[in-house]
Order: C-alpha cells, then sequence, then structure tokens
C-alpha cells in the first residue's frame, strides 16, 4: 500500500491509473479505523480496480469546544487495516498540506436548511468544514466513485447534493451502518466510553429497533414513533437526548408521515459523549 503525505503524490499516482484505464474509488475518514471504515474499503474494492483513502482529523468541521485534540489518532492500527483490505493508497496529510499558511478562505457551503437540521443546530459550521473538506479530497483525487457510510446520514445527504450542485461527476456511493454484535454502531468516538457508559450507550440501537419495528407493523404517525423512542431513551440515565427526528432523506425537512425516504435520525450524549444513529424507511 502506498502511503502518500502530498496531494501532489496523490494526483500523480491516480492519473497514471487513470490513464491506464482503472477506476479509482475515494474513501475519506478521519482515522482510528474499525469494522465501519473497513466495510467502505470492501465496498470500493468491489466497484473499483483501485481504492484510496484519506486519514486526516479535519479541523475545519470540529466547533469551538469540540474534541478536535482529543480525538483518538492511531496511524500504525489503520494503515495495517487499510492494507488488510486491499486499499491501494492511503492520503494522510498534515493540516499545513490541506490548510497551508494558517489556513483558506475559500469554503463549499449549502446555501440552504440542509446543514441547519439534526446535527447542524448543535454543529453550525461542521458540514460547511466537511463539503470543504471532501471537495478538497475530490479535487486531489478525483476519483470515478466516492463511499460514504449511512452511520452519517445527514453528510451523505449533503455530499450527494454537494456533488450534483459542483458537478463532480463523480457517484456517490452510500454503504449501510456496521454495528458492534450487541446493536451499537460502530464509531471512532466510541472509545471515549466507560464500561458503564457503553452499556448506556446501547440505548441508541434499542431506540433504532423499537422505531423500525413500530413502522414494520404498520404505524404511520412519525410522531408517535418518535415519542416512543424519546421515552425509551430518557429511560436510561446517562442519557441525554440532543435530537429524535425523522426527516426526508432528501432534504432533511421534518416529515410527519413514516413513509419510504424518510430518515430517522438521533443524537444522543451518553456523559460527555455525543453518539449518532438511524435508520432509513426504504
Ligand atoms: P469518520 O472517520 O468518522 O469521519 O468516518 C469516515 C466514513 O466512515 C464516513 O463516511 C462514515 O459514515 C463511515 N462510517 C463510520 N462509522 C461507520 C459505521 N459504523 N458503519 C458504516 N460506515 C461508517
Amino acid at each position: 500500500m502506498i502511503i502518500a503525505t502530498t496531494a501532489a503524490e496523490v494526483r500523480r499516482q491516480v492519473r497514471a491509473w487513470q490513464r491506464a484505464g482503472l477506476t479509482v474509488g475515494l474513501v475519506p475518514t478521519m482515522g482510528y479505523l474499525h469494522e465501519g471504515h473497513a466495510s467502505l474499503i470492501d465496498c470500493a474494492k468491489r466497484e473499483c480496480d483501485r481504492v484510496v483513502a484519506s486519514v486526516f482529523v479535519n479541523p475545519t468541521q470540529f466547533g469551538p469546544g469540540e474534541d478536535l485534540e482529543a480525538y483518538p489518532r492511531d496511524f500504525e492500527h489503520d494503515c495495517a487495516l487499510l492494507s488488510e483490505h486491499g486499499c491501494d493508497m492511503v492520503f494522510h496529510p498534515a493540516v499545513e498540506e490541506m490548510y497551508p499558511d494558517g489556513g483558506i478562505v475559500t469554503y463549499v457551503e449549502l446555501h440552504n436548511d440542509m446543514p441547519k437540521q439534526l446535527c447542524g443546530v448543535t454543529r453550525p459550521i461542521h458540514f460547511r468544514g466537511v463539503c470543504t473538506v471532501v471537495s478538497k479530497l475530490f479535487n486531489i483525487a478525483s476519483p470515478d466513485k466516492a463511499f460514504f457510510g449511512q452511520k452519517d446520514a445527514q453528510q451523505l445527504a449533503i455530499i450527494r447534493r454537494m456533488a450534483r450542485d459542483m458537478s463532480y461527476g463523480i457517484e456517490i456511493i452510500g454503504c449501510p451502518i456496521v454495528r458492534d454484535a450487541d446493536g451499537l454502531a460502530k464509531s471512532s468516538r466510541n472509545t471515549y466510553l466507560s464500561p458503564e457508559e457503553r452499556k448506556a450507550a446501547l440505548v441508541l440501537s434499542r431506540a433504532v429497533r423499537l422505531g423500525e419495528k413500530m413502522v414494520a407493523e404498520g404505524e404511520t404517525r412519525a410522531a408517535v414513533v418518535l415519542n416512543a423512542m424519546q421515552t425509551l431513551i430518557e429511560g436510561e440515565p446517562l442519557a441525554l437526548i440532543d435530537y429524535v427526528s425523522a426527516v426526508s432523506l432528501d432534504t432533511l425537512m421534518p416529515v410527519t408521515e413514516m413513509k419510504s425516504g424518510v430518515l430517522t435520525a438521533m443524537a444522543v450524549y451518553i456523559g460527555r459523549t455525543r453518539l449518532i444513529d438511524n435508520f432509513i424507511i426504504r
């Protein structure tokens, strides 16, 4: 596996592959990789001839007081997992490589309500940072396809819209949520949880399962489903709800009816750790 630290190296290698007629898939990550990330690499391997992963903790998507400094990092372990899954190149830039001379003044941002909903309420600059760094990665790696997890469903919806609006010509592929055996959605931030909090965190996936079951049994009123999910979460003393919402997968605007194309998403604090989970009605 090639380890690249500069944009120029990535450009050169991807161009060489594409000149040779090979398709390239990109998997952007912030590192501290787990089986959820690995599933994106596996999916990219199936769909593309060559796979590039990026490992970069992007400062512009963290707000003041968030966990930028504390965010877990282990590049050696990341490389082992990536090469085990057949990743061809990892791009691991320093902050200065992505944001030279102290920063940038050009941002990519959606000017509709999508970045203001759900996580956007407590993280107002988050999606501007995400869109900007993903846009930079698209320009650096010029992949044929890019792979994102449904775990971050709002991010996936926003990136789909950005790619369409900006005419990237890159196919955006969403991959299912990978969970631990007991249901907890895998996340780099799970490492923050104490053993007691780890148990309490199961309330998120239990709420997802409850919501899915109610919908499967025919409940169509969003308020009824959301209420039941909220009540379940509130029963866990270590949990504090940020939001539990049902929105249209395309616009991220709230809906009243549970039907195909509805995303039910939540963010819940377990102690000081903010976790997210969701389900989509197909
Ligand atoms: P992150 O490193 O948290 O920025 O995540 C990088 C990519 O991996 C994003 O597209 C995430 O949605 C995806 N991802 C993270 N956790 C999971 C998971 N449990 N299952 C599937 N995809 C995931």
